[in-house]
C-alpha cells in the first residue's frame, strides 16, 4: 500500500501521517524530516539544502526525487509506505509517476488536508518544535510557495483519480478517522 498524504503547512500531515503508518504497518516516510535530519548529521545533502529550508524555499525536484528513489529502493519499503511532504512540485509528481512505473507499482490513495490559512498559521506558530523554517516570515513565504508550487499537484492525482479531500480541522482522532473513511476499498 502506498499513500500520499498531502496539504499545505501545519495542515497535520506527520501527526495524521504517523498514525496511520502505525493503523496499517507501513512506514511513515518524511522528506521535511529526511533533510532536517541531514542537516543534523551535517552530511553534504545536509549543507546543500540549509540555507533553503530555512528560507522556507523548495529543494531541487532533481535533489528531491533523488533522495526518494534511492529510500523506497530499500527492502523494508515494499510492505509500502505513506510519503509526507512529497511530492511538492507537479515535476516531482511525473517523477514519481515514472519511478513507481519501472518498479511496476503505483500510487494507491492522495489523501489531502485542507484548514483555513489562520488556523494553519496557528497551529504553526504554537507547535513549539523550534523548527527554524516556524517563524512568522518563513510560515508566510511557506504558505506563498504551496498555492504557487504545490498546491497545483492536487490536480495532477485529479486526473489520475486518486484524488481524496479531507477536512483537516477537528481532533487528531476525527481528522484520523476521516482519512480511514477516505481510504478506497481494497
Ligand atoms: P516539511 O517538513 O514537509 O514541512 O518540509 C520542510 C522543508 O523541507 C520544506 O519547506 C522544504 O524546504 C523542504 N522539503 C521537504 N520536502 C520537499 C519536497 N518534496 N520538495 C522540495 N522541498 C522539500
Amino acid at each position: 500500500m502506498r499513500i500520499i498524504i498531502f496539504g499545505p503547512p501545519g495542515a497535520g500531515k506527520g501527526t495524521q501521517a504517523k498514525k496511520v503508518a502505525e493503523h496499517f504497518g507501513i512506514i511513515h516516510l518524511s522528506t521535511g524530516k529526511m533533510f532536517r535530519d541531514a542537516i543534523n548529521e551535517g552530511t553534504e545533502l545536509g549543507k546543500i539544502v540549509k540555507f533553503i529550508i530555512d528560507e522556507g524555499q523548495l529543494v531541487p525536484d532533481q535533489t528531491v526525487v533523488d533522495m526518494v528513489e534511492e529510500t523506497i529502493a530499500g527492502e523494508e519499503y515494499k510492505k509500502g509506505y505513506i510519503i509526507d511532504g512529497f511530492p511538492r512540485t507537479v515535476e516531482q509528481a511525473v517523477a514519481f509517476d515514472n519511478m513507481l512505473e519501472r518498479r511496476n507499482e503505483a500510487v494507491d490513495a492522495f489523501i489531502s488536508l485542507y484548514a483555513p490559512d489562520d488556523e494553519l498559521i496557528q497551529r504553526l506558530l504554537a507547535r513549539g518544535e523550534g523548527r527554524s523554517d516556524d517563524t512568522e516570515e518563513k510560515i508566510k513565504t511557506r504558505l506563498e510557495v504551496y498555492k504557487k508550487e504545490t498546491a497545483p499537484v492536487m490536480e495532477h492525482y485529479q486526473q489520475a483519480g486518486l484524488f481524496r479531500s479531507v477536512d483537516g480541522t477537528g481532533t487528531v482522532d476525527e481528522i484520523f478517522q476521516r482519512i480511514l473513511s477516505a481510504m478506497p476499498e481494497k
